[in-house]
């Protein structure tokens, strides 16, 4: 099994390289390029494709892979709404992703983000360094016994829940499922009870057409004075402009992002002036509550180790013939 592997960093050379050892019959070559119409038929020759969810999985693309002889795409996240389903149902490629590869990973993040507002770390940070030892504007709160809300307790969700277990707090939730394996701590609640009781509120589910700007002007004026909001699942699920009014109004004691609407725009890998000027995430960071981080959340030693094993074993599953719950279809 030959794959070329796109977008390639460096860091995922070095997880794929040193779980190579394990699948001696898989074989890849990796390059910078991320896949897309322009470099999809550079696949010839390769039996399958390594993708990431920043690639381009379209219809043209998966024609061209399909006119090169590519039977496999082979997914290295979770989520794969930048692939079209039924396009690959068309050209008979199969589809396989990662679900679930380090859901700690993520939640993990999110608390990090929500005590790194809560206790200013940022500023501290860059005080001690200046050589002010003062404590002005570093005034936390104590989170043990506070509410923490969480939006979504799936995979990552409940990860987050346990977390904040941990830390004393009360957890409610809000779902369209309830997790059973959460019911000795988490209390479902409505949507309108947990905005207006929780003292951090952290965002846990999908990007789908029901959740698209689920928090706005109208969410947000539901919500606490001094709440804390964390988004590390997708940068749509709140509208930013109405975000933006709300830091206004000192709704919030900080905002965590790990995700953010342009993130696909590359607003800050092209530094024009002109973007930054119109860049909603450059007015957030304007805001001295507000920390942004750049997806980053899956990013650790562990979920690196986990996605490379996953996406070799289903190289090797589609290989073999195998039957595997990670092929995703329409
Ligand atoms: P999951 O599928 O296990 O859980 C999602 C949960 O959201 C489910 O329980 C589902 O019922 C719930 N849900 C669906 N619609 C809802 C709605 N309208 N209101 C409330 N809840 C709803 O997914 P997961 O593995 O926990 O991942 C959650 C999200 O985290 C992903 O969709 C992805 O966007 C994001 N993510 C971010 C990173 C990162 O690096 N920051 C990494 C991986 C995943």
């Amino acid at each position: 099994m030959k794959i070329l592997f796109y977008d390639t960093k460096s860091y995922d050379q070095q997880s794929f390289d040193t779980t190579l050892k394990d699948f001696p019959s898989v074989k890849i070559e990796y390059m910078k390029s991320d896949l897309d119409p322009r470099t999809a038929a550079l696949a010839e020759g390769f039996d399958a494709v390594c993708a990431f969810v920043s690639s381009d999985v379209g219809s043209r693309t998966l024609e061209i892979l399909h006119e090169k002889k590519v039977r496999l795409v082979l997914l290295r996240c979770a989520g794969y709404n930048n692939a079209d389903l039924e396009a690959a149902k068309r050209y008979d490629i199969c589809v396989m992703c990662v679900p679930g590869y380090s859901p700690e990973a993520v939640a993990e993040h999110a608390m990090a983000l929500a005590q790194a507002c809560n206790r200013r770390l940022y500023k501290a940070y860059n005080k001690v360094r200046e050589n002010d030892f003062s404590l002005n504007g570093l005034m936390g709160f104590n989170f043990y016994k506070k509410t923490a809300g969480i939006i979504g307790t799936g995979k990552i969700g409940a990860a987050m829940c346990r977390i904040c277990r941990g830390f004393g707090m009360r957890v409610i939730a809000y779902d369209v499922y309830q997790n059973e394996s959460l019911k000795d701590f988490v209390e479902y609640v409505s949507l309108e009870q947990l905005l207006s009781d929780s003292d951090v509120i952290s965002l846990h589910c999908p990007l789908m057409d029901s959740t698209y700007h689920m928090i706005n002007i109208d969410t947000i004026r539901q919500m606490k004075d001094g709440v804390i909001l964390v988004n590390t699942s997708r940068g749509a699920l709140v509208n930013t402009e109405d975000l933006i009014e709300g830091i206004r109004m000192h709704k919030f004691a900080g905002v965590g992002l790990d995700v953010y609407e342009e993130e696909t725009n590359n607003v800050f890998e092209d530094r024009s002036d002109e973007i930054l000027e119109h860049s909603t995430t450059a007015r957030l960071l304007s805001f001295p509550n507000v920390m942004i981080t750049s997806h980053q959340g899956f990013f650790t030693r562990e979920a690196l180790t986990a996605i490379a094993s996953t996406t070799l074993q289903n190289a090797l599953d589609f290989q073999q013939g195998k039957a595997s719950n990670n092929t995703v279809t329409a």
